[in-house]
């Protein structure tokens, strides 16, 4: 038995102008056949990593591909997928005759030319390796499941935790659904519902929590192989962008289309109850500034470099600077440029400086503004678990009573690490005072020491 392995893989913001490049991908994962390390799956491969811890025990070769994965931005360049696809796809033939093939995609990347990267990806192998052949493709649920992937593949498995804690679980359970196939035990039928809705869905909340374990209790039982809720990708425009529910059933079809549509239905009588309560930005300026005693933090969830987003959004600061807020401070806003403009004056230095809002409309009007030269430090890094993440040279600066952190690498706030190391001592001791561990999937973080804002 011969299982051919790879993985291409990224999250598309398509509203950015800032395309992804082969140079991202290699700042990502680029691994070439053999290249892969046996401590830990890396971003979207664990079908590979699974399949070669396996393969002697199940009996089956694998013949490892090359997985390319990058950290979510804009589209990818065309020239730059079609050389990784083309690779991948070359070593897809070389292995031939493949009894299977399993890809560790994520499925909202988008290629400049190419809406449905992964359908495109999936119609390739499928006219090289043949009818027979069992494909099975491992998804994260904020993916485009489009109609053609889903066609062309025999099993699609998308992870069930968001949180995606359950990435190695879910590639175990399309290696085996792949190899019972190939050994004749089952055969699988997808069936897909869609459900048109646009929506978040932490299954750390009671609703959704309740609604995967009860999807979960359902597989392995009554022919049901498995059942993926795609929860989709909302920053990207392309068709197929929604909420669906696949079930992959053995041999019944009927009895998937039935199942797909039942639970789609419940899925969408979830509407609006699945998120967390996102305020609007006056609004939760407002809340913030209600609170009498505490350090505050604002969280937005939008403009997240860790979902492709630019990180050069000026909408809150902007509110904050209209409504003369006091004694907060707000990072990190990706403006290398401005950041060398701030090194060129020196610390303590005032002047005119305009900064963010430059990548995309999206970002806002950049902001212009009389500022000060509070913290400057060089080779900055902040912590995200056990890795460090470097957001290069980095400046604070002050206008009225807000601080703001400007950043040379793009990336998310992972830790308040960034605001401890140059801001100036009272904001950044009063938010070192609000966490004690790592902030996740947020782009700014606003403190608000409202205690010294009341003696004003
Ligand atoms: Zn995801």
């Amino acid at each position: 038995m011969r299982l051919f392995s790879a993985t291409i893989a990224t999250e598309t913001w398509t509203f950015s102008p800032m395309a992804t490049t082969l140079a991202d991908y290699k700042e990502g994962v680029f691994l070439r056949p053999g290249e892969h390390p046996d401590d830990a799956p890396r971003m979207c491969t664990a079908p590979l990593f699974v399949a070669r811890q396996r393969a002697k025990a199940e009996g089956f070769t694998l013949i490892e591909g090359s997985c390319f994965a990058a950290s979510p931005s804009g589209t990818t360049n065309r020239a730059d997928y079609e050389t990784m696809r083309d690779e991948i796809l070359a070593q897809c033939k070389a292995a031939m005759p493949l009894d299977g093939v399993l890809l560790g995609l994520h499925g909202a990347m988008v290629a400049h030319g190419y809406d449905d990267v992964e359908g495109d990806v999936i119609e390739r192998v499928r006219a090289i390796v043949g009818p027979k052949c069992v494909i099975g493709v491992e998804l994260d649920p904020h993916c485009h499941l489009t109609v053609k992937r889903v066609k062309l593949s025999d099993v699609v498995i998308l992870y069930k935790e968001f949180p995606h804690t359950d990435v190695v679980e879910r590639a175990e359970e399309v290696l085996d659904i792949v190899l019972r196939t190939i050994r004749g035990k089952v055969k699988p039928v997808m069936s897909m519902f869609d459900c048109r809705q646009i929506a978040s869905y932490p299954t750390t909340l009671p609703l959704m929590r309740a609604f995967v374990d009860k999807v979960k209790a359902m597989e392995g039982k009554d022919g049901i192989l498995s059942i993926s809720i795609g929860h989709c990708f909302p920053y990207a425009d392309v068709p197929e962008l929604g909420g669906r529910i696949l079930v992959v059933m053995d041999k019944d079809k009927a009895k998937g289309d039935a199942l797909a549509r039942a639970i789609g239905e419940e899925f969408i009588s979830m509407r609006g109850k699945t998120m967390p309560q996102y305020l609007g930005v006056d609004e939760g300026i407002g809340a913030a500034l209600e609170f009498n005693d505490a350090p505050v933090v604002m969280a937005d969830p939008a403009d997240n470099a860790g979902g492709g987003a630019p990180s050069d959004n000026t909408t809150i600061l902007r509110r904050l600077i209209d409504r003369k807020v006091e004694r907060a401070c707000l990072g990190p806003i990706w403006d290398p440029i401005a950041v060398k403009l701030c090194f060129a004056a020196g610390e303590g230095a005032e002047f005119d400086l305009r900064f963010g809002g430059k990548i995309a409309t999206t970002s806002g009007p950049p902001v212009d503004a009389r500022v000060k030269v509070v913290g400057l430090k060089r080779d900055c890094w902040q912590s995200f678990g056990p890795t460090q993440v470097p957001l290069g040279d980095c400046a604070a600066i002050r206008m009225g009573g807000i601080e703001v952190v400007l950043i040379t690498l793009r990336t998310q706030a992972l830790d308040h690490g960034e605001f401890l190391e140059v801001l100036t001592v009272p904001i950044a001791e009063a938010l070192a005072m609000t966490r004690d561990g790592r902030i996740t999937d947020v782009k700014s973080i606003v403190g608000l020491y409202w205690a010294e804002l009341v003696l004003r």
